[in-house]
């Protein structure tokens, strides 16, 4: 049984009631270890020490700062296997796929490694010759991020490393179901060497530790990614002491399939943004829309590959693990219900189920509906599962019309040869990222992040840093 520990101010502890929270198996629903969980008191302590640990680490070179980024991606990089068994293990996912994720968090730490270096600021041209005129960046200061568990490394891995670049120090707290892989990764952390206060992993009660997150003064930003719910409560408690804050919330992605796409392109990209992580990604997916004179085609061809997909565990040769939890497992299944009573086609699958005999976790079949309208459930709420809704579409304008029509704005998709059309098409999307014949668009380098109900700010590349940023203008009489 891995047992996991709080880490505050450079020391593994207990929290000060030594309270556990029991971590399960989501495929089997066995208790796989406990996670120590932080009082009040120990959460103000984490606060207090990064606002201590802030006053040095801002002052060391951006130089310093990336040696040490650089030190902890060739250290998770050692243990790549280590973390992708503990995030297989809490959350479920095909050990390939937690192997991916691992790489992908770690790309995040090489990328802001050498960032940090770029950072800087302008000499105006005064308005008077008595005058000089300095534009420079400095860290915005602490800043707490809370993550959620579909991907129980990179969520916060990808908001961390901008934030130690910057010279800004966190405090992160992950999603109760996956703290074992944050723990694991703070072992990391401290081996690595940064100065004691710098990186803190508190894990408890999500209200309780929101709260006291948002009422700091001392916490100058909030890096939150989850559900939109709980990005506007916090986005509400902010106002209280004018935080900064960065959202990456829910989606619902269109996947556009034109009459002239490369259909095979098409379906692999379906199948590619839709069953990862068993569809519980944020940009995952959620609406397929085909041109209708190619829609028995590309439907054949889609089902053809779904038939060959797994659902299992992910120590073995499944392409899906579980869902999460029954909660989720209930809500696919509510889409899926509403859709068939509200006269979709079922195409492939549409069963959820309890493996081993009804015990253990929740698994749920590939599923693929047809004749999906705009008045179902799946049109309109992210399913965050395994299931492809298609809906027919005559014209391009029609296409983005149904594309646009939701207060999300996260990841958009769509497939075409004609390049004027990917231009029209790309630019007339409301979404913050658009994939042409590409289902994969997540790199260290882009800008991650939606619009409207998705949220706002990034995280990749150069944009990422400048969230952890504070532009100062500095006017000089000589
Ligand atoms: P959630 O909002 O319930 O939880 C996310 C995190 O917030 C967890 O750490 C949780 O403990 C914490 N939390 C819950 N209530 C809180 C409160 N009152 N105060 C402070 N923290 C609180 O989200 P979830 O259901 O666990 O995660 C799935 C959601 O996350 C989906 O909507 C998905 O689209 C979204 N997501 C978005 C992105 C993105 O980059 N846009 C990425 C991954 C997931």
């Amino acid at each position: 049984m891995k047992k996991g520990q709080l880490y505050i101010n450079g020391q593994f502890r207990e929290g000060a009631d030594k309270q556990h929270l029991e971590v399960i198996n989501p495929y089997d629903l066995e208790p796989i270890g406990s996670q120590s969980v932080a009082e009040g008191s120990d959460v103000r302590q984490a606060v207090s020490c990064a606002a201590e640990s802030f006053k040095r680490w801002k002052k060391q070179s951006a130089y310093e700062r990336g040696a040490l980024l650089r030190k902890l991606y060739d250290l998770v990089l050692e243990n790549e296997e280590r973390l992708a068994k503990m995030i297989t293990l809490e959350q479920g996912k095909p050990l390939s796929e937690a192997i991916g994720e691992v790489r992908y968090a770690a790309s995040y730490l090489s990328w802001y490694a050498e960032e940090g270096i770029r950072i800087k600021g302008d000499i105006l041209e005064p308005t008077h010759k008595t005058m000089r005129m300095q534009v420079i960046k400095q860290p915005v200061g602490p800043v707490g991020i809370i993550t959620p568990w579909n991907f129980p490394l990179a969520m916060f891995v990808r908001k961390m490393a901008p934030a130690l670049a910057a010279g800004c120090t966190v405090i992160i707290k992950p999603a109760e179901q996956t703290p074992l892989t944050a723990y694991e990764f703070f072992r990391l952390v401290d081996e690595a060497g940064f100065p004691d206060g710098v990186c803190q992993l508190v894990t408890g009660d999500p209200v309780e530790i929101g709260k006291i997150f948002m009422e700091a003064e001392s916490l100058r930003k909030i890096s939150f990614t989850g559900s939109t719910e709980v990005g506007k409560l916090l986005m509400a408690q902010s106002a209280e002491t004018v935080k900064k804050v960065s959202l990456e919330l829910g989606g619902h992605a269109p996947l556009i399939v034109f009459a002239d796409a490369d259909l095979d392109k098409a379906v692999q990209g379906t199948i590619d943004s839709k069953f990862r992580n068993c569809g519980q990604v944020c940009i995952a997916t959620n609406r397929v829309l085909v041109e209708k004179s190619i829609l028995p085609a590309y439907q054949e061809k889609l089902l053809e590959k779904v038939a060959s997909l797994k659902a299992g565990s992910g120590f073995e040769e499944n392409d899906m693990g579980p869902v999460i939890d029954r909660q989720g497992y209930e809500k696919i299944s509510e889409h899926v219900d509403d859709a068939l009573n509200r006269g979709a086609n079922l195409l492939f699958g549409g069963q959820g189920y309890r493996q081993k005999d009804n015990q253990g976790g929740y698994l749920f079949q590939p599923t693929v509906l047809g004749n999906i309208s705009e008045d179902m459930k799946i049109m309109q709420e992210e399913t965050f599962g395994p299931v492809v809704p298609i809906t027919a579409f005559e014209t391009e304008e029609e296409a983005l019309r149904i594309a646009n029509q939701t207060p999300f704005g996260l990841a958009s998709y769509f497939y075409t040869e004609n390049i004027s059309r990917a231009i029209r098409v790309s630019e007339g999307l409301e979404f913050g990222m658009v994939g042409i014949n590409t289902g994969r668009i997540s790199s260290a380098q882009a800008p991650f992040g939606g619009v409207k109900a998705s949220g706002f700010g990034r995280e990749g590349g150069y944009y990422g840093i400048e969230e952890y940023l504070h532009t100062k203008y500095i006017g000089t009489g000589i």
